[in-house]
């Protein structure tokens, strides 16, 4: 194993967690502590026809390749650049008549660049593909059953004038990708469009409040020529001052779930008990699952209970487009839920998340902004103060309150959110460019608003009757992270 000098990481044993890493040198929030290349990625089958298979931005008219019918792309520049990855691929498809799914493409493409490469591609490469786990002896029968099946049909796919590989290697890549695959985000990280595999990044541990956070930076491929183009990569970026010799971390569940159904979630994908500080102590539990005092036991478990079922529908009127439904919904669950629970219980964030979501959507502004802002509220009082999904919410609250018309808060909201992702997504990222530039407008528009209120008012009318403020490439309401 040959580690870059450049990389202050290194790899360790990390006691009944197995291998981790650690960092060489102190790291200060926002530092990127390493960025990797995927080894191999591959669009969701779901969504081969709308996303780009080279640079995985959506697109809505996408250019198809006309030997497979199967890989679509931005234009021929795109094209260009994934031929390399996609030439194996796209002759094993036209042979098999169809493309495998997922899981199969991509462990196929991990194979043939295995055989490119002998296994290591660079000298950061902190870890051969063979090392990882693949956690196939603890998965229960019918997750292996599933498992055997993709065995299958990888060598009806793999074609015979390929390297051959043995069975037992092929289930070993495919448990791999179930346990480290991660997931790709579109280019603004508000649709999950792939998955890909990152050696490196697959030794880092689990911590519910990590030190750490990955974030999918697709680089910049406007140049119309692809060797210009910088490569999609992940980052690994310190959301606080981490010491010499301290373990890396980031978070493998969503920080807003009790600590025992994390530790469920863990246990059933990723096959470990977690033994974090936060789990251990249950830190926070009590905040998000906070009664109003004086609510009988017997109240809290009905309204608990009818919580649960609304959010069941209100998540099924929303994938159904039913958005007017969808209001009504949260409308009349929070109206039960109010009485009872506080503003950091989750499955009251859960609604009012929803809900201002999709009033935001809706163009209700005035409405959206009172519950973006105790979203914020119960978001600040949980999440570390450098979370991504935090950053996320204060950003969506300052475009409410601005399409709202509410400049004061707005501006201060979107500094806020500001701060947050440029430790988070750093300066880069096309959205914190977005709230950059949202940043200064807001500014002008907050100057004017305090000069002369009247002119103000004008502008704002003019804006708003030309064209909704959305935010670029947001088209569709954004599911609600669970
Ligand atoms: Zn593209
Ligand atoms: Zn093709
Ligand atoms: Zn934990």
């Amino acid at each position: 194993m040959t580690v870059d000098k450049m990389d202050p990481v290194e790899v360790f044993a990390a006691g009944e967690k197995g291998r981790g890493l650690r960092v060489t040198k102190e790291m200060s929030p926002g530092d990127v502590v390493f960025a990797e290349a995927s080894f191999a990625a591959v669009v969701f089958d779901s969504l081969s026809l709308q996303v780009c298979h080279s640079c995985f931005r959506r697109q809505s008219n996408p250019h198809r390749c006309a030997q497979c019918k199967f890989a679509h792309y931005c234009d021929r520049t795109c094209q260009r650049a994934a031929w390399d990855e996609h030439k194996q691929e796209c002759s094993a498809i036209r042979k098999m008549g169809k493309a495998p799914n997922e899981n199969v493409r991509l462990a196929a493409r991990i194979m043939w660049r295995i055989h490119k490469d002998t296994g290591l591609v660079s000298d950061s490469q902190l870890t051969t593909l063979d090392l990882l786990e693949d956690h196939l002896s603890q998965m229960l029968p019918e997750d292996l059953k599933e498992l055997k099946v993709d065995v299958q049909n990888f060598f009806q796919y793999w074609p015979k004038k390929s390297k051959p590989v043995g069975e037992d290697y092929v289930a070993h890549i495919i448990g791999v990708i179930n346990c480290n695959g991660f997931t790709l985000s579109d280019q603004r990280g508000l649709q999950a469009v792939g998955v890909g595999l990152f050696p490196n990044l697959c030794l880092v541990n689990h911590d519910c409040w990590p030190n750490c956070t990955v974030i999918l930076n697709h680089g910049d491929q406007t140049a119309l020529d692809a060797t210009f183009h910088s490569e999609r990569r992940i980052e690994l970026r310190a959301l606080e001052t981490i010491s010499e010799g301290e373990e890396l971390t980031v978070s493998y569940v969503d920080f807003l779930n009790v600590s025992k159904e994390r530790q469920r979630l863990l246990k059933q994908q990723y096959y470990f008990d977690c033994k974090c500080e936060h789990c251990t102590h249950a830190v926070k539990d009590q905040l998000m699952t906070a009664v109003k005092d004086k609510s009988p036991a017997d109240v809290v478990k009905q309204v608990t209970d009818l919580s649960l079922q609304a959010l069941t529908k209100i998540e099924e009127a929303r994938t159904e487009g039913n958005f007017h439904e969808v209001i009504k919904l949260c409308q009349e669950c929070l109206e039960k839920q109010e009485s009872v629970f506080e503003d950091t219980h989750l499955p009251l964030l859960r609604v009012l998340s929803t809900a201002s979501e999709v009033l935001s959507f809706l163009q209700q502004f005035h409405q959206a902004s009172g519950y973006s802002l105790r979203v914020v509220d119960g978001y600040s009082q949980l999440y570390h103060r450098n979370n991504a999904q935090l950053g996320m919410a204060i950003m969506r609250a300052g475009v409410t309150h601005w399409h709202a018309g509410l400049i004061e808060v707005a501006h201060g909201l979107i500094c806020r959110a500001f701060a947050i992702l440029m430790i988070t997504h750093g300066p880069h990222h096309p959205i914190t460019k977005d709230l950059e530039a949202m940043r200064t407008q807001t500014e002008m528009e907050l100057r004017l608003f305090k000069q002369n209120k009247h002119v103000y008012d004008n502008m704002r009318e003019a804006v708003l009757s030309n064209k909704p403020l959305m935010l670029a490439g947001e088209q569709v309401p954004i599911k609600a992270t669970s």
